[in-house]
């Protein structure tokens, strides 16, 4: 298959097709191959090797086998070839964001943002590797002495979604790396050929044979099922819905693996009476625009007091009308296509049932017409909490405003869902900012801003939305076992 022009890249090697199993660019047993498609263009940019149970179980091996040798290396010799594979995706950023592009859609710019962020969590991992620390504890008995100390917890498994095809990847394969554990990666069925650069470049960086593998694959339970049945594989370590994350669970309770879920979120982004207006809108239209409003930390609910609610609507509005819809590859586009088909229909969906109930259309509510997957941005008021919109992640450019009156209404509103990832408040009260912090049932909260990823911070959800954090020193104790050491006859 030819390589469109879209995705010529400055290093071809980076455009990989194959699985990548004990260091070996490894073609699918049964020869069967499955597209990958450019949502912008709908052509098919690469056909990716279809692997299934047999392969994944080589993958599972190769990472045992693997596991002993890089455990036994120096925290120190593992933080030195993870700073080369970071300093690696920092000097291939340009191609590494086209193929982000060119398989998920998101535009360029944003793509080479998401390499930086990816990166940031390598490079940062690899410093905290070297401080892995355990404990000392004052015995209880005068003839022994009592330490904890921190070993991997072996082979991890690493499940991830299509929005963040690199860097979900780079934040679970840096810590597990930096703390002595070997990885079997499987990425989406939509998004594989970020996963594959990953490993070209984990080869090159002196990542060893079987310590880094990726399979893909279009039937994912296949996949799944081998690598939640092993009993070699220690932990799951998933990104992804709410619903799969839950089947993982399941499956690997079987063998009571450690499991780390990143799931769905529902956020809300409450505006208070007495908010920054400019800041409330400039960083409403980041949180739920950016990635074409198809990330997890989404504001899938904005919620305006009613003091403010008409100035703010019509500012929101005015700032959204700005945003250009367009291919990922063309200079000036915000938001580009939807990832597939299904995305469309449930995007489609969501609008038109809320509309139905009683939402005002203010702009967009319909399919772009660049055709394909592209869809208007949109901005509906008066939804209400009744409406599957409210509910649902949108995971589409669909801004959903609702209005109310008390901050206990707002906060009450806001943790009336099942998820519990990141919730966003803009006020100017200390003492709110404090009192309604604390009180939102969240993983992570931004008080005046509508950004709070940073690999220096722990990232992760309460309630439906996961378990376990990623980034931060949280990060690193996730593929950590704490082993406690008694030592008698002192
Ligand atoms: P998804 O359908 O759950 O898929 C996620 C991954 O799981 C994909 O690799 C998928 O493979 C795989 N998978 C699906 N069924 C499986 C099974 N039975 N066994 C093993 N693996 C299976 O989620 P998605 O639609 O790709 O991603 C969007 C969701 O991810 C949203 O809910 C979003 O909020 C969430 N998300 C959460 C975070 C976070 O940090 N909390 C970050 C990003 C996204 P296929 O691609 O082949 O189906």
């Amino acid at each position: 298959m030819s390589v469109p022009d879209s995705l010529t890249l400055a290093d071809p090697a980076l455009l990989r097709t194959d699985g990548y199993i004990d260091g070996r660019w490894t073609p699918p047993d049964s020869g069967a191959r499955f597209g990958v498609v450019d949502p912008a263009s709908g052509e098919t940019i690469a056909a990716v090797a279809d692997m299934g149970a047999a392969e994944t179980v080589r993958a599972v091996a190769a990472a045992e086998a693997a596991l002993p040798a890089w455990r036994e290396l120096t925290a120190k010799q593992r933080s030195a070839v993870l700073r080369r594979w970071y300093e690696l995706m920092v000097d291939n950023t340009a191609d590494l964001g086209a193929i982000v592009t060119a398989e998920m859609g998101k535009p360029l710019a944003e793509g080479r943002g998401e390499i930086a962020a990816g990166a940031a969590y390598v490079e940062w991992f690899a410093e905290e590797a070297k401080r892995a620390y355990g404990e000392t504890i004052p015995s209880h008995d005068p003839a022994m002495r009592l330490m904890v100390i921190k070993q991997p917890v072996g082979v991890v498994a690493a499940i991830t979604p299509w929005n963040f095809p690199f860097a979900t990847i780079a934040r679970k394969a840096a810590p597990a790396l930096a703390a002595g554990c070997t990885v079997v990666a499987k990425p989406a069925e939509d998004t594989p050929l970020s996963a594959l650069a990953l490993a070209e470049l984990a080869e090159r960086a002196g990542v060893p044979a079987g310590v880094f593998n990726v399979v893909t694959a279009s039937e994912p339970a296949a996949v799944g099922a081998a690598l939640t049945s092993s009993p070699v594989v220690r932990k799951i370590s998933f990104t992804g819905s709410t619903e799969v994350g839950k089947l993982l669970m399941q499956q690997a309770a079987r063998t009571v693996k450690k499991v780390a879920l990143e799931l769905g979120g529902n956020a809300p982004l409450i505006v208070f009476d007495d908010a920054d207006l400019d800041a409330a809108v400039n960083h409403a239209i980041v949180s739920k625009f950016r990635n074409g409003g198809q990330t997890c930390v989404c504001a899938n609910r904005i919620l305006v007091q009613a003091g403010v609610y008409e100035e703010f609507v019509d500012r929101f509005c005015a700032a959204s009308a700005a945003l250009r819809v367009g291919p990922g590859t063309s200079e000036g586009t915000d938001i580009g296509p939807l990832i597939n088909a299904a995305a469309m229909a449930k995007v489609r969906r969501l609008v038109g049932a809320a509309v139905t109930g009683g939402a005002t259309v203010r702009m967009g509510g319909e399919a772009h017409r660049l055709g394909g997957t592209f869809y208007d941005t949109t901005v509906l008021t008066d939804v209400t909490d009744e409406m599957d919109i409210a509910a649902e992640e949108v995971f589409g450019p669909v801004a959903s405003i609702f209005r109310f009156d008390t901050t206990g209404e707002a906060v009450a509103a806001a943790n009336d869902t099942p998820y519990g990832l990141a919730a966003y408040f803009f006020t100017r009260d200390l003492a709110r900012a404090f009192r309604v912090g604390e009180a939102l049932d969240y993983g992570m909260v931004a008080v005046n801003s509508g950004l709070l990823m940073t690999e220096v911070a722990p990232f992760g959800g309460v309630k439906e939305s996961g378990i376990g954090r990623e980034g931060a020193r949280a990060g690193l104790e996730e593929f950590l076992e704490t082993k406690y050491l008694a030592i008698g006859g002192i």
